[in-house]
């Protein structure tokens, strides 16, 4: 297939909608966002062998370079709208592209985001998305906004994915096929296809005061929002949920280097006024999300973890980035 029988192939899956005035064709595609929204943009990249093991199977691929996208859309209280993929393929093998196109499109029409345009090259596999969305002016959840007294909340089981990664690395799990145990297959799904958090960030809005997506590891996202915020985090070890497959995989303290900095979660970290508790417990229950309180902002600086005896205790590495010790 050449360039434009590959392009053809993506095109053909979008569906018409009224804001999107020119799609996938012509040199820009020509957005509608609504009046008094403010549109919010995110670009995010998945490298093979980087951001995801080379055996990964294509729809996981597909899925996984949008759900990390919209996650960032979700821990800005965004709307999801249009998006722009660009892909570089060593190969122009239909059936893979088809498969890849399975997975991004399964989550894009659950998303309600829409794939206008991109740029398709030949190279080493790498796939980038950019995402828009919109959000009324004035209530998007940023980073910096954070006040001493909030709550530190976090979204579903942080650590999962971390635990697929570790158990991949170690020869314990084929990313590439369905596990027969049940934890496995959980924490292989957690991986691969995680779920973006975009409900809850939607009803979020106007109750929590920051919010951040855990793409690097709770400690280190949660750091960034302290920075930002000019803030301390005192938060218990004791509070962070768990899982089956957490308990089973990782018992007890060998849960918490997973749960505190492990990465890939997608799950969202946000604050809240303690007034708002209930407020924050209704959203998610709207939004058909567990959340958990976890501890409290105040004046300083860092993240502080204690023990369920009252102990300091930090990871001893806070989270991932790339070219650190290159
Ligand atoms: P140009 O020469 O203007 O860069 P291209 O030939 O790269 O245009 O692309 C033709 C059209 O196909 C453009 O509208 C572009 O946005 C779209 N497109 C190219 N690659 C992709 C892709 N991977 N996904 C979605 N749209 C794509
Ligand atoms: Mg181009």
């Amino acid at each position: 297939m050449d360039e434009f029988s590959l392009i053809e192939r993506i095109a053909a899956r979008t569906a018409a909608r009224a804001d999107v005035l020119l799609g996938i064709g012509d040199d820009c595609a020509l957005l509608a966002p609504p009046p008094g929204q403010v549109l919010a943009v995110t670009a995010d990249t998945l490298n093979a062998g980087v951001h995801f093991p080379a055996e990964t199977p294509a729809f996981d691929i597909g899925w996984k370079t949008l759900a990390v996208n919209l996650s960032d859309l979700a821990a800005m209280g965004a709307q999801p709208a249009w998006c722009t993929l660009a892909v570089s393929l060593p190969h122009s093998q239909a059936a893979w592209l088809d498969a890849f196109a399975d997975g991004l499109f399964a989550l894009a029409d659950r998303a309600g985001i829409t794939l206008v345009g991109g740029d398709t090259t030949r190279g080493p596999l790498s796939l980038s998305v950019t995402a828009m969305g919109w959000v009324p002016a004035g209530q998007a959840l940023r980073r910096d906004l954070a006040r001493a007294g909030d709550e530190v909340w976090v979204s579903g089981v942080p650590g999962e994915a971390a635990l697929a990664l570790r158990l991949w690395q170690q020869g314990q799990l084929d990313v590439a096929s369905v596990q027969a145990d049940a934890d496995l297959e959980a924490v292989r799904l957690r991986l691969l296809q995680p779920a973006p958090r975009n409900a809850l960030g939607l009803a979020l809005r106007g109750i929590a005061t920051a919010a951040i997506d855990i793409s690097d590891g709770l400690s280190a996202d949660l750091g960034h929002v302290c920075r930002r915020s000019g803030l301390a985090a005192h938060l218990q070890l004791a509070d962070l949920p768990s899982s089956p497959a957490l308990q089973q995989l990782a018992p007890g303290e060998a849960a918490w280097p997973l749960q505190t900095a492990g990465g890939d979660d997608y799950e969202l970290c946000f604050c809240a006024p303690a007034a708002a508790h209930a407020q924050v417990l209704a959203a998610a229950a709207q939004a058909a999300v567990p959340v958990s309180c976890i501890g409290r902002l105040e004046a300083g600086h860092g993240v502080h973890w204690v023990d369920g005896k009252g102990a300091a205790w930090h990871p001893s590495r806070p989270g991932y980035t790339h070219f650190s010790g290159v």
